[in-house]
């Protein structure tokens, strides 16, 4: 039984619309300590059961607040897994943190633990797993592994609001995850991010960071907070999302069952795990993913390997000195299709995307 189906009881039913709640913040204080922002981190601490809600000005904000907040220093080693995108790896080199990267697992964005094991140093402070397309990764294995090590474990859900593991959200597992509502991903304020945490002390640590200090001139700290029109909208979209997950899901399922061509399968879950939806994501299981998403690209349905050149972060120039081999991630990217399955695709578009994949007849050799 998901989750998810029970969660609309955590909201008022006489939701507010968009114009609504931004009409309600206009007559307010609209700054990131305003009280918009409180409500809004309220609602979120709700909704995914969280003892402590931060609201940041965008998901890598989120991710250097996070990182700041559990105390990393300049040299300090994270280890995570090069699938995920330049977005989660700024951050972590604004901070002057070293990036270190591991394999995935064969199927999916869940980290190898065997060669996280070898990449351990007396330097390594913190393990980041990013979930991408809204794929759920093994991370009770993850977090039993970060805590044996005495590291801790942290989740960039940018991707991932509402992930299930075991019947669970995904982020439960993690000591501190952050998330983006940017126009992009699954909630969206345009741009806006949060954390989500049951740590109080690393709550107080990340407000402190995101709020420069709170300008007492004792601890450093930027400014990360997003302004209230951005809360306001969040607060009206909220309520909404599960509903929304809910309806994604049922387009996966729909097109994964129709699915009728011995070159393709659809990406496995993993065990006990409830994608969210973002994306659908198709494998070319002979591994030449490249013409498949030309080929879905020129049938009118984009992938966002495409779009956005995804491959692992190590081969961009910007991070050529921390490559490392990680074949699995590179058949990963390499393989994958995203078909998007958001609440705008009814019917006929299901039917476009399924016959765009059923004809699919493997890439020229
Ligand atoms: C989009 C994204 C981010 C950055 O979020 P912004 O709100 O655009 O800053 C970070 N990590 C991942 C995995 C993302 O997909």
């Amino acid at each position: 039984m998901s989750t998810l189906a029970h969660i609309s009881d955590r909201f008022d039913p006489r939701a507010r619309s968009d114009a609504d709640e931004i009409a309600r913040a206009l007559d307010e204080n609209l700054s990131g300590t305003g009280p918009a922002v409180t409500r809004y981190e309220a609602a979120l601490a709700k909704a995914f059961g969280a003892d402590e809600a931060v609201t940041a000005s965008s998901g890598s904000s989120a991710v250097m607040v996070a990182l700041a907040a559990l105390g990393l220093q300049p040299g300090d080693e994270v280890i995570l897994t090069p699938t995920c995108p330049l977005c989660t790896v700024y951050p972590i080199m604004a901070l002057r943190l070293v990036p270190v990267f591991c394999d995935t697992l064969p199927d999916s964005f869940s980290l190898d633990l065997e060669m996280a094991e070898r990449l351990i140093t007396p330097n390594t402070r913190a393990i980041i797993d990013i979930p991408m397309w809204g794929y759920p990764v093994a991370a009770d294995a993850t977090a039993a592994f970060a805590d044996r090590h005495g590291l801790p474990y942290v989740l960039d859900l940018a991707h991932g609001h509402a992930i299930e593991l075991k019947g669970r959200f995904l982020w439960t597992y993690a000591q501190i995850a952050t998330f983006s509502t940017h126009a992009s991903k699954i909630m969206v304020t345009g741009e806006g991010g949060f954390l989500l945490t049951n740590n109080a002390d690393l709550a107080e640590q990340a407000r402190l960071y995101a709020r420069f200090g709170n300008l007492g001139g004792v601890h450093f700290g930027m400014n990360h907070k997003i302004g209230g029109l951005q809360a306001a909208l969040g607060l009206a979209r909220l309520p909404r999302l599960f509903d929304d997950i809910l309806q994604r899901r049922n387009t996966m399922t729909a097109i994964a069952s129709r699915l009728d061509n011995p070159l393709l399968a659809p990406l496995p879950i993993v065990e006990g795990g409830q994608p969210n939806g973002l994306s659908l994501l198709v494998r070319e299981l002979a591994g030449n993913g490249k013409s498949l998403v030309d080929h879905m690209d020129a049938c009118g349905v984009p992938s966002d390997i495409l779009e956005y050149g995804c491959r692992p972060l190590y081969q961009f120039p910007i991070l050529a000195q921390y490559a490392r081999s990680c074949p699995n991630a590179e058949a990963l990217l390499g393989s994958i299709a995203t078909i998007p399955v958001h609440p705008g695709i009814a019917r006929p578009e299901v039917e476009q995307i399924v016959s765009a994949l059923n004809s699919y007849h493997g890439g020229s050799i």
